[in-house]
């Protein structure tokens, strides 16, 4: 399955996020740590804020000590792009949304089993589906 992408100029995009997901999305920020810690006891799945693109599942929630939302796998691997981050001179890997190109977070190689991945998204720009399952 394809992911359709969409695009958007930034003056469109700031319309219609917030500061805070324009800041992360576009601009590659980080939220601040803690701000959207969460404990999902319900099945759903987590969508991209900006475009609705389905991201992740509850049940790939890593109960991690960092203070950012961590799962172990993506909810397809078409669902995310992969790419080389070196800006803060350590290389990292970033995460961006398929369907819209918006910067999502990191993902490293210390996760639990499967996968041993962890994807350390920002929750600001997550929108949890609550009852929904993977298709
Ligand atoms: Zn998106």
């Amino acid at each position: 399955m394809a992911i359709k992408k969409i695009f958007k100029s930034n003056e469109e995009w700031k319309k219609i996020l917030t500061p805070e997901q324009y800041h992360i999305l576009i601009e590659a920020g980080t939220e601040t740590a803690g701000s959207c810690a969460f404990s999902i006891n319900r099945e759903g799945v987590f969508h991209c804020i900006a475009c609705d693109n389905p991201l992740f599942i509850s049940k790939a929630i890593i109960e991690s000590e960092t203070k950012w939302p961590s799962f172990f796998e993506p909810y397809s691997p078409e669902s995310i792009i992969l790419k080389e981050d070196h800006t803060i001179g350590m290389k990292r890997t970033e995460v961006i949304c398929a369907r819209c190109d918006g910067h999502l977070g990191h993902v490293f190689d210390d996760g639990p089993p499967p996968t041993y991945k962890r994807y350390c998204i920002n929750g600001t720009v997550l929108k949890f589906v609550a009852g929904e399952k993977r298709k």
